[in-house]
């Protein structure tokens, strides 16, 4: 049911609340130029109205919180409501950000800054990195950070880096950021068992290249076997090996990237430790680095002084400096501090092990329905090809419209990019066999409704609000603006 605008529903002179006639005798009237010209616009209704109005919009929404949502990549997995309490403790969520910079640390910023700091150990410990800094506020923000940070590093050692290689599997904000930070960027091409193609990159490689960035398992969700190779290889040249953290919680407690070569990682901690996302935010993609990167972290740094307070650095020459204000999304860095104490050591690995468990299931289940391009143990996500199916004129985009009527949120389609009519599952870990099973029947549901009556898949949805918008028009003219009687 389309809802109104709640302006649309505005009745003149209906009211929510009825304040009492004010008794206080106004003592000096406002200077003229502050008061209104006219009244605000705002819409008048009684208050069952508004929450009726904001009630039945937020229905409107999908969530983790309401229904199944395997976007492979995007690791949309349940977040625990306890951590969302830690958030919104007061000493953190009511603390002024300009008290992080009294110079050697006020005491009612004490505690922000111990978090800060433990989570950046304890994501070192996690990575096997040397240092890490929580500054960056998204992944693609992190990999920028890391990307000016390998810089930094060749520009220190005076080597001469122009380009930046990654694999043609590669998440597109990893050329985006290699491109934003001024390198050239090499693709090296994949192999047909889904891996980096070793020679290739061999190939490929010159003293010139600045860094390598990968995913690990990559985004086929398989786990790169020859990372100690590449990792050798990239260092012969003095490239630096950069690992894309988004795919980390196939992985937690199992390989740590800094062990296997990697020297710059960033963390997508709004995907593999549980803090909500969706919609563009809000996120944070700490970053950790080796030894020798250390100097370049970002501003501002938290050190802990000798008698164990914690002093915020502002000002350091070798800096890349500032990336974000204060202590970047503090209130996601509360939530991933608390989802890893909350699962500590061993329920870190159990979850990675379900997600991979998880997807493995789906993936064996799906196999007989849907063609399987790179048809090996998956990681914590596989990807299927809707190849099969087109022979019927069904393509991806049309299994991933049918799910929508069955209330489940579509995979991510058509990414990565090498597999054709893509459909790239991630279930995650936090979800039940019911679930999972739940999913795995209506998938099997769509691959024969697309051999029996492929208008059916076609015409989907039926049932969602809009139907098929113009996704370029959508994204290139979008026009949401709205009259309200100025
Ligand atoms: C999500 C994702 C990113 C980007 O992270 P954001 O937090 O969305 O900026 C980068 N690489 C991969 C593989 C991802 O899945």
């Amino acid at each position: 049911m389309k809802t109104p605008l709640i302006f649309d529903a505005s009745v003149n002179g209906r009211k929510a609340v009825t304040l009492p006639a004010c008794d206080v005798p106004a003592v000096k009237p406002l200077p003229a130029k502050l008061l209104r010209a006219h009244d605000a616009v705002l819409p008048e209704l009684s208050e069952l109205d508004v929450v009726r109005h904001f009630t039945n919009l937020s229905r409107k929404n999908f969530s983790v919180d309401t229904h199944f949502y395997p976007l492979g990549s995007c690791t949309m997995k349940y977040n625990i409501k306890s951590t969302e309490k830690a958030a919104a403790l007061d000493g953190f969520a009511g603390l002024h950000p300009f008290y992080t910079y009294i110079p050697d640390g006020g005491k009612e910023v004490q505690g922000a800054l111990e978090l800060v700091s433990n989570l950046e150990d304890m994501l070192s410990e996690i990575t096997g990195m040397d240092g890490f800094t929580c500054q960056p506020m998204a992944g693609a923000h992190g990999e920028y950070a890391g990307i000016r940070m390998i810089e930094a590093y060749h520009n220190a050692k005076g080597n001469k880096k122009t380009h930046v290689i990654v694999p043609d599997t590669s998440h597109g904000t990893n050329p985006a950021s290699a491109a934003m930070a001024g390198y050239e960027v090499i693709t090296v091409p994949s192999r047909p068992d889904g891996e980096m193609d070793i020679e290739a990159l061999k190939a490929a490689i010159t003293d010139n290249a600045a860094a390598i960035m990968l995913t690990c398992p990559n985004t086929l969700g398989i786990f790169e076997t020859g990372i100690m190779e590449i990792a050798k290889i990239a260092h012969s040249h003095d490239t630096l090996l950069y690992y894309d953290g988004a795919n980390l919680n196939a992985i937690l407690g199992k390989v740590r990237p800094g062990d296997v070569g990697f020297d710059v990682v960033h963390v997508n901690v709004h995907k593999t430790f549980g803090t909500p996302h969706g919609g563009g935010g809000p996120g944070a993609g700490p970053v950790g680095v080796k030894k020798s990167l250390l100097p370049f972290m970002p501003l501002p740094k938290i050190v802990k002084q000798p008698g164990g307070k914690f002093a915020v650095v502002t000002e350091d020459k070798n800096s890349i400096g500032n990336l974000a204000p204060f202590f970047g999304n503090f209130g996601v860095l509360v939530k991933a501090y608390a989802y890893i104490l909350l699962l500590g050591k061993e329920g870190l690995i159990d979850a990675a092990e379900k997600a991979v468990l998880n997807a493995n299931y789906i993936m064996e289940k799906l196999k007989p329905y849907f063609d399987l391009p790179y048809a090996r143990r998956c990681m914590h996500e596989c990807v299927f090809s809707a190849l099969r199916q087109t022979k019927n004129g069904v393509q991806a985009l049309d299994i991933a419209k049918y799910l929508i009527d069955r209330e489940i949120h579509p995979p991510t389609i058509y990414f990565p990019l090498i597999v054709k009519e893509a459909m790239m599952v991630e279930p995650t870990e936090t979800e039940s066999k019911e679930t999972i099973d739940s999913f795995i029947e209506i998938m099997i549901e769509a691959a024969k409704l697309a051999e029996s009556d492929p208008s059916a898949l076609k015409n989907a949805p039926v049932g969602a609000s809009i139907g098929r918008p113009d996704e370029t028009r959508a994204a290139r003219q979008i026009d949401v603006r709205m009259s309200c009687g100025l």
